[in-house]
């Protein structure tokens, strides 16, 4: 099917890191003939066209998503309930909304409620990133070989679902259906809870004396310099992660805190076999990612 047109037009609401990617990766499949884009700043309007990653860009999200089959919200997940209700009087009947925001059950509680009747929600998270941000960072092969994945609420549409699922395919991603409240957990741990210890340790080591941070920063082997370019993920994106997934990543640090602890206790003791053993646990894991080539 490579190279049909799924969509006549796809509105990408947002053009930084994943909203670029998804229209560059849209563009080199045309899997659309039209993209509009919406986006905030007059700065990041202009590179998209420079980039030409849209036929029409506006600040409007009710303007771009006007005759829109699918729209995309593509921005932080504290906009999504005012885009939702800026856009909602100009989707077309039959409109496919989704979006790719990291937490899910959040996602459906700020769209559902705002969008008309006739129109399908179908959420999606591409499990894919990088640190970077904005329209500049986005390409096309981001997708490729990820995990995309949709949390559609029961009685949705079956048609509307595989249409976004073969739209993720189509850019190279490995779709997976999971119900929102299961998609939330499932990520505190894998995603929101390494970027908040990430956010810590890097905080932690930068709160040090002068001379210490330089040391710190002179002597950043593996370790660290892998925390420092997590810590560097957008400010306001991971805000909104955790004042959005509040619960699961809570029961998730409580999880994470008492097994610290448990660390915390073998080293006090000298008990070398009780961390031997979970850090060769731990390596298996690591192999396991490889092997399954999300590494
Ligand atoms: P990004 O590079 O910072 O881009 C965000 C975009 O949203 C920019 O185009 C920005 O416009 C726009 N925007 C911000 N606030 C807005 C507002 N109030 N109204 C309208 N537009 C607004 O962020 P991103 O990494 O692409 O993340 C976007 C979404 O993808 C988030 O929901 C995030 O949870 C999800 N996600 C991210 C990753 C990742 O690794 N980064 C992975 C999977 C999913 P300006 O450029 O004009 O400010």
């Amino acid at each position: 099917m490579t190279g049909d047109v799924l969509f006549r037009r796809i509105a990408l609401i947002g053009t930084g890191l994943i909203g670029s990617s998804l229209a560059r990766a849209i563009r080199r499949h045309q899997l659309s003939a039209e993209i509009s884009a919406c986006a905030r700043s007059p700065a990041t309007r202009t590179r998209v066209v420079e980039l030409g990653l849209a036929d029409a860009v506006t600040d409007d999200p009710g303007e771009a998503a006007a005759g829109a089959d699918l729209v995309v919200l593509c921005t932080p997940l504290g906009t999504y309930k005012s885009i939702a209700e800026r856009m909602a009087a100009k989707l077309k009947p039959g409109a496919i909304v989704s979006d790719v925001g990291s937490t899910k059950q959040s996602a459906i509680r700020d769209l559902d409620s705002s969008l008309p009747a006739g129109v399908h929600l179908v959420p999606a998270h591409p499990v894919a990133g990088t640190e970077h941000s904005g329209p500049d960072a986005g390409f096309a092969e981001l997708f490729q070989g990820r995990w995309c994945i949709l949390t559609p609420a029961a009685g949705t549409d079956d048609r509307a679902v595989e249409k976004v699922a073969e739209l993720w395919r189509r850019v190279g991603s490995k779709i997976e259906l999971m119900d929102a409240s299961h998609h939330d957990k499932v990520l505190a741990i894998t995603s929101h809870l390494p970027h908040l210890i990430a956010y810590t340790i890097v905080g932690t080591a930068t709160d040090l004396e002068e001379d210490t941070r330089s040391e710190v920063i002179k002597f950043s082997a593996g370790g660290f310099r892998d925390f420092t370019r997590i810590a560097a993920s957008d400010p306001v994106m991971w805000r909104d992660v955790f004042l959005n997934n509040r619960e699961a990543v809570l029961e998730m640090l409580q999880r994470f805190s008492e097994d610290l602890v448990a660390l915390q206790r073998a080293i006090r003791w000298g008990e070398g076999d009780k961390l031997e053993s979970l850090f060769a646990r731990t390596r298996a894991i690591r192999r396991s990612i490889i092997e399954a080539k999300q590494a």
